[in-house]
């Protein structure tokens, strides 16, 4: 178990996770761009980074006090820059994600895994991809089942968002033996195997991110 300072999940920490993985984003555009090439437009990073980006810019300007109104500034944010399939989609976790969690000033560990788990129902929702389909699902539905098997088993939240991170990070791997069933690269059929889907590789850098913000520094 993780000792250390106790992880208070405040509006702080959502901007400094938001924050992060814009960076991320921004480091690896050209990586997810690179992948978007080779199964969909190639304009995965340069889409994202854009709209992080005015994310980031809109977090400056002033932050909502909870961390729900947070998620839900980010969502809008990400919907209304960022075309394509993937602005919608992350557009709509974050606002599910900022409903779920509602007006408090602080989020403990089992509400921020219920709030990540009802944004995967929004983007399964919106865009009906189902595990193995070769999407962003294929990272986030492992991320929330391993942050709740170590929540479940007692980890503290570090420990848990690090799981999270790597189940994440791993099913984004997993992509690349499947066939696309959904979105831009299913079209492709039988060539968009032997490629690593762009979306579940960002969808693990925002895992990252949150592993990150959450980790406890040593005082
Ligand atoms: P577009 O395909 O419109 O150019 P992006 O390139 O920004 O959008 O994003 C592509 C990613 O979006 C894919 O790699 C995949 O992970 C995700 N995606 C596409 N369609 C869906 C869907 N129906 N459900 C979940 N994720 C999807
Ligand atoms: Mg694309």
């Amino acid at each position: 178990m993780t000792v250390g300072r106790p992880v208070t999940v405040d509006s702080a920490t959502i901007v400094g996770w938001i924050t992060g993985f814009a960076a991320a984003v921004s480091s690896e555009r050209d990586t997810l761009t690179a992948l978007d090439a080779a199964i969909g437009d190639a304009d995965h990073g340069a889409s994202l980074d854009r709209g992080l980006r005015a994310v980031t810019a809109k977090l400056a300007e002033s932050t909502p006090d909870s961390p729900g109104d947070v998620c839900n500034l980010v969502g809008r944010t990400l919907i209304s820059t960022v075309g394509g399939a993937s602005g919608p989609l992350y557009g709509t976790a974050l606002r599910e994600i900022g409903k779920a969690i509602g007006p408090s000033p602080t989020v403990d560990a089992p509400v921020l895994a219920a709030a990540l788990r009802a944004g995967l129902a929004g983007i399964q929702r919106l865009g009906g991809a189902q595990p193995g389909d070769k999407t962003m699902v294929d990272a986030y539905l492992p991320a929330v089942d391993a942050l709740d098997a170590a929540l479940a088993a007692g980890a503290a939240l570090p420990e848990a968002t690090a799981a999270a991170a790597a189940a994440a990070s791993t099913g984004a791997r997993a992509t690349i033996p499947l066939q696309a069933r959904k979105g831009r690269a299913s079209y492709l059929g039988a060539r968009s195997v032997g490629h690593q889907d762009p979306g579940a590789t960002s969808m693990s850098l925002i895992f990252t991110a949150l592993a990150h913000v959450t980790a406890s520094t040593p005082d």
